[in-house]
């Protein structure tokens, strides 16, 4: 019997020795909590995103920097906070947790992104922030979501799970709202395991999210213990526990230092699928606007049944029949039954990121891929939709 091809892992972290040498030279440290390390990876994602090092906070999640983002933000309990339906649960969710209530807003089907437009449909009395989402990497339009914010008197607040990389008109994104979250998440970017890291704008602002981010403590452990001597601290409000650990930032300086690196590669790989599906009946990504950096964290296929002859479900068991781990990004979040009983929301209300959902694939485009991973995806991609849609290129 012929072997099976290894399994390929959708969103597989590109990790090397460096990184496992960096994480046991924190255990011997003995130093595994919040610290140094923590400290330093601080302040190298501040020099990335181009703020200075007291504009951030390290969390232990985008999730947890979303949530306590909102409370530093002084929004009215049970505000409205407009966001995008085509997101990962945990921007909602984050949102709910924060004692405030999550509007959607419909996509533009093009860029997937939030519809400035729909954000400004959607404004009520009770509209205190819009939370953008940048799809895949690709920055929603700034310069229209930052106008309609300030007409409004408007807190925004950056979802960048996917967009560590990413800038628009030269900005880096995190940057244009009150507070920008990161994710450092096992499929992300820049991986930490589990971890991310809040920017803000406002000084003040960011030592009050790092603060509920360690119990609402004044002072935090790492200068607790430290070799200056005892220090009492004070609990000035009722925080979480979302701090760092060494542990993960120890995996986040290394990755953090091949930022860029991996950034080129996913580019290489993007043009590769680029090309190689040109002919295909696939909706394929947006190229990247002008005068825009693109994330590249998601390479999205549209499997249209009319077009493509199968369903997008089809489709996936094809892949993984082929032995290729594909994701979806995202059933839109009112296909959710807790969304459906909570808010009383069904799809069809916003009829773009319900289609995309219903149609999107994710395909593998982890800076991990061998050239030949990329073309086994690829081969696998053109036999699975060309057997269900010869005579179209065969034809004409
Ligand atoms: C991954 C993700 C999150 C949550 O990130 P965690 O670090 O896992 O909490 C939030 N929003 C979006 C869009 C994401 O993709």
């Amino acid at each position: 019997m012929a072997d099976l091809d290894p399994f390929l892992v959708f969103g597989a972290p590109a990790l090397g020795e460096d990184e496992i040498a960096e994480v046991v030279a924190c255990m011997r440290s003995g130093w595994l909590g919040t610290g140094p390390r923590t400290a330093r990876f601080e302040h190298e994602f501040a020099g990335y995103r181009r703020v200075m090092p007291n504009q951030v906070a390290a969390v232990n999640s985008c999730t947890a920097a979303l949530h306590v983002s909102m409370i530093a933000a002084g929004l009215e309990r049970g505000a409205e906070v407009i966001t995008t339906p085509l997101t990962f649960c945990a921007t909602i969710n984050a949102i709910e947790h924060a004692a405030l209530k999550p509007v959607l807003a419909d996509v533009d089907p093009v860029t997937q992104n939030i519809d400035p437009d729909a954000i400004e449909a959607a404004i009520t009395p009770r509209t205190q922030a819009i939370l953008p989402v940048h799809f895949a990497g690709r920055p929603c339009e700034m310069d229209r979501i930052m106008a309609i914010a300030e007409r409004h008197g408007l807190v925004v607040i950056e979802d960048c799970a996917h967009a560590i990389e990413s800038e628009f008109h030269g900005q880096p994104l995190g940057t244009f709202g009150q507070f920008g979250c990161f994710s450092f998440y096992v499929t992300k970017n820049v991986v930490t395991g589990e971890g991310g890291m809040i920017v803000g704008r406002d000084v003040e602002h960011i030592a009050r999210a790092r603060m509920l981010a360690l119990h609402g403590m004044s002072k935090d452990a790492w200068h607790r213990f430290g070799d200056t001597g005892y220090k009492h601290y004070q609990v000035l409000e009722c925080g979480f526990k979302y701090n760092m650990m060494d542990l993960q930032a120890a995996i986040g300086l290394v990755q953090l230092a091949k930022v860029e690196a991996h950034w080129q590669r996913r580019l290489a790989i993007w043009h590769r699928y680029d090309e190689a599906f040109a002919d295909l009946p696939l909706g394929l990504p947006a190229p990247p606007a002008p005068n825009t950096r693109h994330g590249l964290h998601l390479y999205t296929v549209m499997i249209d049944p009319g077009r493509c002859g199968m369903t997008r479900d089809g489709f996936l068991d094809a892949m993984n029949t082929a032995r290729i781990g594909t994701g979806v990004h995202y059933l839109s979040v009112p296909e959710h039954p807790y969304y459906q009983r909570h808010h009383g929301w069904r799809p069809e209300q916003w009829p773009h990121a319900m289609s995309l959902g219903r149609r999107t694939a994710s395909l593998p485009l982890s800076p991990a891929l061998s050239d030949e991973d990329v073309e086994r995806v690829i081969a696998a991609v053109r036999r699975i939709v060309l057997a269900k849609v010869p005579n179209r290129l065969a034809g004409a």
